[in-house]
């Protein structure tokens, strides 16, 4: 089959999140089992971009409301990540440092699905599945659909894959003109609570619809930001599919990031020299077990609470575990952890800031990672500390309920919690630093998370079979 997917990220040329991993590694993948697919997003102006070749591929022009704009699509010239990736370049708008966060994202992220729309057009065949991810490309099933000049596409199966539905993009109908002309009674495909909400619109429009695993998806009917009526209407066209991790990427045999790589056999002795290391580097205490946060600083990851769990615990559970944080997103968060570092030298440090390296690093280095988020629609950070013999700490939610269970349960490997509360995690740290002491369990653990194939071999089929 031949599969475009669009995205707004696509590792290694831009990542934010779990987004960029996935759209990285599945193409990828597809490729491998036999399948067509390719890759298509904005062209930001990253160091993946300055570092590669790149040949023109096309050259188009289009309208976002009245305002003409020309854009390029550039193609990776060598096919290095496995799959065709192209970059759709349109000055102004698109080529920017940053993936999100401007104020003309709706105008930035509209323009781009056109152009892809119209470079679509140009081809003289059509793929199989146009396969859209998340908000940025959710107007694409609509247009496909509705949009006069889409008209030769009008059959294309399309497929949306939610990797957060917190995030839908809401736009007021006054931009209603951004969308290329429709038959005007189809309004009601872009509408959301009176306002043009892309991810409610791929909802309705698109063939097929996917989350990234079977709790999130039953989840969304009851908790989905404003839209559970509609996954409740529209549950016969939706399903859950886990998603896998890049072993080629996240492997620590191989990791060229990590201190030391190590095979499950060697794990032990592996991540007490990949620790050693990280503790000298951030002044921690090595014999104490190492509890380690890597994520985005915002509400859903529960990392509001992080600043006073912290405090609770180096002041109640003072020198039974040390804890490093690597993070950014809310400033006040950033602050708050911050500023903890001065008052518990060699039990706590901060890192802010995103540092794809230092992450591989923690993996590898940690003995536990904690994760309360609130919402995790899949969690890709639980299953690289598996794959690195690190026990994930989490909260009974989305994907991590998939992916965890508990060390109380027969042949349990985790730490779970239900609540996203002081008290909770706090509970849970005090779990991790009395299970810390007996070796044998931990050893036992390592080995059995090691064993776990969250590869995307595995995952590849159930996509072909949604597709089909
Ligand atoms: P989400 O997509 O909601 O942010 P996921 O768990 O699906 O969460 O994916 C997070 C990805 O982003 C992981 O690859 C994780 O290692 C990475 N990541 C998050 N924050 C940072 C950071 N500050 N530095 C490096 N990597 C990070």
């Amino acid at each position: 089959m031949e599969i475009l997917h669009v995205s707004a990220e696509c590792y290694p040329m831009a990542k934010a999140g779990g987004l960029g991993d996935v759209v990285g590694a599945l193409p990828k993948y597809q490729c491998k089992a036999g399948h067509f697919a390719k890759v298509v997003m904005p062209m930001y102006r990253t160091k993946f971009l300055y570092n590669n070749q790149w040949v023109i591929d096309f050259k188009g022009h289009a309208y976002l409301g009245e305002q003409y704009f020309e854009f390029t699509i550039i193609k990776e010239k060598t096919n290095k990540l496995g799959f065709d990736l192209y970059l759709v370049d349109i000055n102004g708008l698109l080529d920017r440092e940053n993936i999100y966060g401007y104020s003309d994202d709706p105008q930035r992220f509209i323009s781009f699905q056109i152009a892809v729309l119209t470079w679509l057009n140009s081809w003289e065949h059509r793929p199989d599945v146009v396969h859209v991810h998340d908000y940025h490309a959710g107007l694409i099933p609509f247009m496909v659909k509705n949009c006069h000049q889409f008209k030769k596409l009008a059959f294309v199966k399309t497929v949306l894959t939610i990797h957060n539905a917190q995030y839908q993009g809401n736009i007021g109908w006054d931009k209603h003109h951004y969308i290329p002309a429709y038959d005007q009674y189809k309004w009601g495909d872009l509408d959301w609570n009176n306002n043009i909400n892309p991810l409610a619109s791929a909802i309705k429009c698109a063939w097929q619809v996917t989350t990234v695993s079977k709790s999130y998806m039953d989840e969304l009917r009851f908790k989905s930001n404003g839209l559970e009526a509609l996954f409740e209407y529209e549950k016969g066209k939706c399903s859950g599919i886990l998603n896998g991790i890049d072993n080629e990427v996240w492997n620590p045999e191989t990791d060229h990031y990590l201190f030391n790589n190590y095979s499950i056999k060697g794990v032990t002795v592996g991540k007490k020299k990949n620790k050693k290391k990280i503790c000298e580097l951030y002044g921690l205490d090595e014999t104490l077990p190492l509890i380690v946060f890597i994520g985005r600083l915002v509400g859903e990851k529960a990392a509001d609470i992080l600043p006073s769990v912290f405090k609770n615990v180096l002041y109640h559970q003072r020198g039974k575990a040390c804890f490093l944080m690597l993070g950014s997103g809310d400033k006040q968060i950033e602050t708050e952890l911050f500023n903890i570092t001065s008052n518990y030298p060699g039990l706590y440090n901060t890192y802010i800031g995103y540092d794809e390296a230092l992450s591989h690093q923690l993996y590898a280095a940690a003995d536990f990672l904690l994760m309360p988020s609130r919402v995790e629609p899949c969690g890709l950070n639980q299953m690289y500390a598996l794959r690195y013999g690190t026990i994930p700490m989490v909260r009974s939610t989305g994907g991590l309920k998939d992916t965890v269970t508990d060390m109380g349960d027969w042949e349990g490997f985790g730490i779970r919690f239900n609540n996203a509360t002081v008290d909770d995690i706090a509970h849970s740290i005090y779990r991790a630093t009395d299970v810390y002491k007996n070796t044998t369990h931990i050893t036992w653990m390592r080995k059995y998370m090691m064993n776990i194939d969250h590869s995307w071999e595995s995952v590849v089929d159930a996509y072909t079979k949604v597709y089909l």
